[in-house]
C-alpha cells in the first residue's frame, strides 16, 4: 500500500510499504507511517484468497447510501456486480469500551467484521462486491486491481444516477398527485440482468483500463516518478 500520503499523489514504488496480513503491521519496522485504516485490505485479503484487489473510498455519491436507510441498488448495465441488495456496514454496533468513536476502522478487530460483511461462499470467495460504511464510505473487492477500480467507479456512478432517478422520480410523484393518476417505480435491474450484467462486467474493465492509465499520464496532476 502507499504510505499515509494523498493517493493522487503516489509516484513510485518508492511510495509503497509492504505490510503483513496478519495484523498489518510494515514487513519493514523503520516504514514510514502508513494509513490509519489498512487492517480494511489486511483483513479481507486474510479472509477471501481469492480476492486481489481492496478498495476503500469516501465517495460524497455514495455516502448517502450508508445514513438515509436508501438501499443502493443496480441502475444500469455496468453496476450488476452490485447484486440486489448491497450491505451496510454499521460500526456502532461493534464498538468496545475505550474504543475512538470516529467511524474509522482502525483495528483488527474493527477490519475482521467488516469483512465479515461480505459474506463467504462455498469456494471461500465473497458473496458481495461491496460493502456500504455507515457515516464513512464503502469497500470493494475483486479478484484483480483493475477489476476492483472499474467496481470503485462504477459503484460511485450507480450512487449518482439513483440518486438522480429517485429526485426524478419524486418529482413526478408530486405532479401526479396532483393529476391522481398513477406514477410507476424506479426500475431497476432485475435478477436475470443483475446476473448477465456482473458477467459482462469481470471483463469490461479491459477496453477501460488504457483510457484510466493515459488519463492519469495526461493529467499534470499526476506525477509519475519511476
Ligand atoms: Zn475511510
Amino acid at each position: 500500500m502507499p504510505r499515509n500520503m494523498p493517493p493522487a499523489t503516489v509516484a513510485s514504488h518508492r511510495d509503497l510499504v509492504e505490510y503483513y496480513i496478519s495484523d498489518a503491521s510494515p514487513v519493514d519496522s523503520t516504514a514510514p507511517r502508513g494509513y490509519l485504516e489498512r487492517c480494511i485490505h489486511s483483513e479481507i485479503y486474510k479472509k477471501y484468497p481469492t480476492v486481489n484487489g481492496v478498495i476503500h473510498s469516501h465517495s460524497h455519491a455514495v455516502v448517502p447510501y450508508t445514513i438515509s436507510g436508501v438501499p443502493l441498488r443496480p441502475c444500469f448495465h455496468m453496476a450488476g456486480f452490485l447484486g440486489q441488495s448491497t450491505p451496510v456496514f454499521n460500526i456502532a454496533e461493534h464498538y468496545q469500551s475505550g474504543d475512538i468513536q470516529d467511524l474509522l476502522i482502525r483495528e483488527v478487530r474493527l477490519g475482521e467484521a467488516l469483512a465479515s460483511h461480505f459474506g463467504k461462499g462455498s469456494k471461500d470467495e465473497p458473496l458481495q462486491a461491496v460493502v456500504l460504511m455507515r457515516g464513512h464510505g464503502f469497500t470493494t473487492v475483486a479478484s484483480s486491481p483493475e477489476e476492483c477500480i472499474f467496481r470503485a467507479i462504477y459503484t460511485q456512478d450507480n450512487a449518482g444516477i439513483q440518486t438522480t432517478s429517485l429526485a426524478l422520480n419524486a418529482g413526478l410523484a408530486r405532479s401526479s398527485k396532483a393529476s391522481s393518476t398513477s406514477i410507476p417505480e424506479v426500475h431497476y435491474l432485475s435478477d436475470d440482468e443483475v446476473a448477465a450484467a456482473t458477467g459482462m462486467g469481470q471483463n469490461a474493465w479491459t477496453r477501460a483500463w488504457s483510457l484510466w492509465v493515459r488519463e492519469v499520464q495526461a493529467d499534470p496532476l499526476y506525477v509519475i516518478d519511476d
